[in-house]
């Protein structure tokens, strides 16, 4: 497999070569250089050298041929033998160093004229002994142009050698005319070469790179169908094959999440539609974005419909669009009170009740996107209950009669018990009359308690001081407090506004909470009656230190036949609170307790301060 790092190394190894080829070529023409210009020097110097030294040793000898015939025998000959071996070494050198066409032939016409001059030397060295005459004209006649045609020959031969150093010189130079050009040409190519390829590599290597990097954006922008083109085999195409499969798997894994959030889709609405319940949501625009039938079905509209509508084009009641502002802003259920979580639609003649909950639905960065609607269907219930309190309303008053009854008879016999019954018979009388009054105490209980949550009882408002009805209050209790033992004291300012309050109602809801903490409190125990202004409301509290109630029955104490011990001696019905509780909504109050057990509880309830 040729890798990717191998390309790299073979492209640069390309470069490279191209380098040492130029440089190569560089040092071939540098040395032919250099050795064209040695060779002027060695082989041509040389022979000039030769050919100066044998003209000089030619001359010293024609002199001391002269000298010979100038009758100076001995010295003549002498210089001329020195002259001769000078000439002789000169002219074997320039034998050894015959480089040029044409150099041979001239020291072969100077080594045979050389020879010949020696012989006619000889010969007019001879010819002087016997005639001197002769000899001069010997030496004029033949021995002078010897030796003139020897000189012109060496002369010749170093003319050629100048000629020849000259035309080496010349093309030496033209040698190096050519490696300039032929190293720039072929520098130049090279460097035309490497660039291009450098394009090349660089554009081999950036383009699967850009290639891949456009791809990555794509998926990053989710969309999976791209595919990196695969070329060759190297680390490059190795990770665009790599890339395209993981490109696939993503694919399959965005698809099939795709499919699965489908599925709980589909799986939820199913939920949503088959619920009876209705169920709407409502995004933080309050538009509606998720309706079921049910819910369709109360707003009297088509699911398809409302889809995207204003939460209040669909259901006009401001009341409960207050409180859904309130859970989209605060992202918690709204605090609902009793009958606020009701809405009533009427359809013609008759009223359908729902009981509305709210719940915000929360991203997990805390956005809050919209909120689910609850629509529970009452209407039944609500009917039964009120058949219920209508049976009860009834069957208490049905029992009203035959008790008074029963009560009078059993005073009656009580008149004359002490006389004509038996103490056995007494007792059981008594037993007989506490059983009557708690029978009574209950029925009464159980028919107001029916009649104000019928919306039976008319309540007779007035304006009236707070003060006034604590010390009424007072009053009943009084007696009872005292015998007990118990200290009463009263913490209700006098210049209190005045309440919107039915006076008798009032008394009745303070002296059954009063009699209440009496009945639970020791004897040497404290009950307060304390009353203040806050906002628009009195409060008025009753506080005792008692035995307190338990944290667990607490939210439940103002429901019916609530009690901590139930059917204990106190004669008690487990009402008193649910009335009070009545009739302190009924005055559009509030009532609430707050107790430790063993340490005491504290019962408080509001009235709106008279207009
Ligand atoms: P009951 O007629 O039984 O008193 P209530 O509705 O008035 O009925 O009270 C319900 C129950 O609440 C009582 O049975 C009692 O257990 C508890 N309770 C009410 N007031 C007090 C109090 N001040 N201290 C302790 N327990 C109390």
């Amino acid at each position: 497999m040729r890798t990717f790092r191998t390309k790299i190394l073979l492209g640069y190894g390309a470069s490279l070569l191209l380098i040492i080829v130029v440089l190569s070529w560089a040092v071939v023409l540098i040395l032919r250089l250099g050795r064209a210009s040695e060779s002027i020097l060695r082989e041509n110097y040389q022979s000039i050298q030769a050919a100066e030294n044998m003209i000089d040793a030619a001359e010293r000898q024609d002199s001391a041929t002269l000298l010979i015939l100038l009758g100076y025998e001995p010295q003549g000959a002498s210089e001329f033998r020195e002259n001769e071996t000078l000439f002789l070494q000169w002219l074997g050198r320039a034998k050894d160093n015959i480089t040029i066409p044409g150099e041979k032939e001239i020291i072969y016409t100077l080594e045979k004229a050389y020879a010949r001059y020696l012989i006619e030397i000889s010969n007019l060295q001879l010819l002087y002994r016997s005639d001197r005459l002769k000899a001069a004209n010997a030496y004029h006649e033949v021995v002078l142009p010897l030796f003139r045609s020897i000189r012109d020959t060496c002369i010749k031969l170093r003319d050629l050698n100048h000629e020849t150093m000259y035309a080496t010189s010349n093309r030496a130079n033209k040698i190096s005319v050519q490696a300039v050009f032929s190293i720039s040409v072929i520098g130049g190519a090279s460097v035309l070469l490497v660039i291009v390829f450098s394009l090349f590599l660089s554009h081999l290597i950036s383009r699967p790179v850009t290639e891949l990097k456009e791809a990555a954006l794509q998926v990053a922008q989710g969309n999976y169908d791209v595919k990196v083109p695969v070329r060759g085999s190297d680390e490059l195409a190795l990770l665009a094959t790599q890339f395209n499969l993981m490109v696939e798997k993503l694919k399959q894994f965005h698809d099939m999440n795709i499919g699965r959030i489908i599925a709980e889709k589909r799986k939820s609405e199913a939920i949503i539609r088959s619920v009876d319940d209705g169920i709407a949501v409502v995004d933080d625009n309050f538009l509606i974005t998720n309706l079921n039938p049910a819910a369709a079905k109360i707003f009297g509209v088509f699911p398809e419909d409302s889809l995207e509508k204003h939460i209040l084009e669909v259901l006009r009641d401001e009341k409960l669009f207050g409180f859904l502002k309130e859970t989209l802003a605060s992202g918690q259920p709204p605090h609902l009170e009793e009958g606020e979580n009701i809405l009533t639609i009427k359809t013609g003649e008759a009223a359908r009740h729902y009981q509305v909950s709210m719940v915000p639905m929360r991203t997990p960065s805390g956005v809050i996107p919209g909120v689910v609607l609850l629509l529970r269907d009452i209407t039944r219930l609500r009917e039964l209950d009120r058949l219920k309190s209508e049976f009860v309303m009834t069957a208490s008053h049905e029992l009203r009669t035959p008790l008074t009854s029963i009560n009078m008879a059993v005073n009656l016999l009580r008149e004359s018990a002490e006389t004509k019954l038996t103490d056995q018979e007494r007792a059981l009388l008594e037993a007989c009359h506490e059983d009557v009054q708690r029978l009574r105490a209950l029925v009464n209980d159980l028919l107001d308690l029916s009649k104000i949550e019928a919306g039976k009882v008319e309540l007779a408002f007035e304006p009236v001081q707070p003060r006034f009805l604590c010390d009424q209050a007072l009053s009943v209790i009084k007696a009872q407090a005292d015998s007990k033992g118990i200290e009463l004291t009263l913490g209700v300012p006098q210049d209190l506004p005045e309440v919107t309050a039915d006076p008798h109602k009032i008394v009745w809801v303070l002296v059954n909470l009063l009699a209440n903490a009496l009945r639970y409190t020791n004897a040497g125990g404290h009950i307060s009656l304390r009353g203040e202004r806050v906002g628009n409301q009195i409060h008025l509290s009753v506080t005792d230190d008692g035995e307190g109630i338990p944290f667990d029955l607490q939210p439940r104490i103002f429901e019916k036949f609530v009690q901590v011990k139930p059917s204990d001696s106190s004669g008690g019905s487990g009402l008193g609170l649910a009335i009070c509780k009545e009739i302190v909504k009924a005055h559009r109050g509030a009532i609430w307790l707050e107790s430790l057990p063993g340490k005491g509880s504290t019962f408080t309830f509001t009235l709106p301060v008279a207009a």
